[in-house]
């Protein structure tokens, strides 16, 4: 595989940062994921808008131009013969000397920036989203600037290995009693011609598919409320389903050992992510 750092393309095993980079040592970064359908980008657009927000909100410097980073999208998906799969893309406030909780001088420190791909042949017919996911429900113990896509990633990681020893797919995070959203993707529950999700906030990601999903879900007729739900809610709704860049729209079957609806994905979560699929494989770039 070949993948990018700081302005040069090499193969994966010749790619190093520094020790002393804060990404490493701080968590001090952001990211994102770009999906790649039959070689295209998809919503390149909404992802480069989100970095340029993460960024902002943390004070960091973008390492390139939004239309460099266009290029590096593109350079990478050639050189690695990319079809189907994803693009990662990982700022950090960079590396500066020597360890420090103080932000570096960006004129002296510039930004890390790392890009690699990986592959899913055939990402938009997962066998998955035929089936839907189950998840359980975990406590959110996460900051409070979700909004800002960092690389702190240790909780969703730890509440998938929950979910993973649960015997399930997934978890849905929950706090002061109403779901927040996935561990790495935004939640919805369907009842009749409505679908429900949290409103966005600094308590959310800000999923650049969740405002594709609405729009389509909105331009389909389908009614969108967005608002709290609890688990409860979820268990008694005709359906679930959760949005991200990497699954698309995948339904969700069961929530905490409870069936939804029959336990099988219903009509609107796999109407959805058709929808989006086509829709968004014909403004891909
Ligand atoms: N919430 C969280 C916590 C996530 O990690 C993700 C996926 N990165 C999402 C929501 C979905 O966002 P997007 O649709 O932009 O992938």
């Amino acid at each position: 595989r070949i993948v990018y750092v700081n302005g040069e393309y090499l193969p994966e095993e010749e790619a190093k940062i520094s020790i002393f980079d804060r990404g490493f040592l701080m968590a001090d970064g952001v990211y994102e994921v770009t999906s790649v359908l039959n070689g295209k980008l998809i919503d390149f657009d909404g992802h480069a808008k989100r970095l340029e927000r993460s960024l902002k909100e943390l004070s960091m410097n973008a390492p390139v131009t939004m239309d460099e980073l266009l290029a590096i999208h593109r350079e990478l998906v050639t050189k690695n013969d990319l079809v189907d799969g994803m693009i990662y893309l990982q700022v950090t406030r960079g590396a500066p000397g020597d360890r420090d909780f103080v932000f570096p001088d960006p004129e002296t420190t510039p930004s890390t920036l790392v890009m690699f791909t990986q592959s899913k042949p055939g990402l938009a017919d997962s066998p998955v989203a035929k089936t839907g996911n189950k998840v359980i429900s975990v406590e959110d113990i996460r900051w409070g600037r979700r909004d800002i896509k960092t690389v702190q990633l240790l909780w969703p990681s730890m509440a998938k290995m929950m979910a993973k020893k649960a015997g399930v797919d997934d978890a849905w995070f929950v706090e002061d009693g109403f779901v927040t959203e996935g561990s790495s993707n935004n939640a919805y529950i369907v009842k009749g011609n409505k679908i429900i999700t949290r409103a966005l906030s600094n308590d959310i990601l800000h999923g650049i598919t969740r405002a594709a999903v609405l729009r389509f879900a909105a331009e389909a007729q389908y009614e969108v409320e967005e608002r709290n739900f609890t688990i409860a809610e979820a268990q008694e709704a005709d359906e679930a389903f959760t949005t991200s860049a990497s699954a698309f729209v995948m339904p969700v079957v069961e929530v905490d050992g409870v069936k939804i609806g029959e336990g099988v994905p219903g009509t609107v979560a796999p109407r959805l992510r058709e929808i989006y699929i086509e829709e968004m494989r014909k403004q891909a770039i």
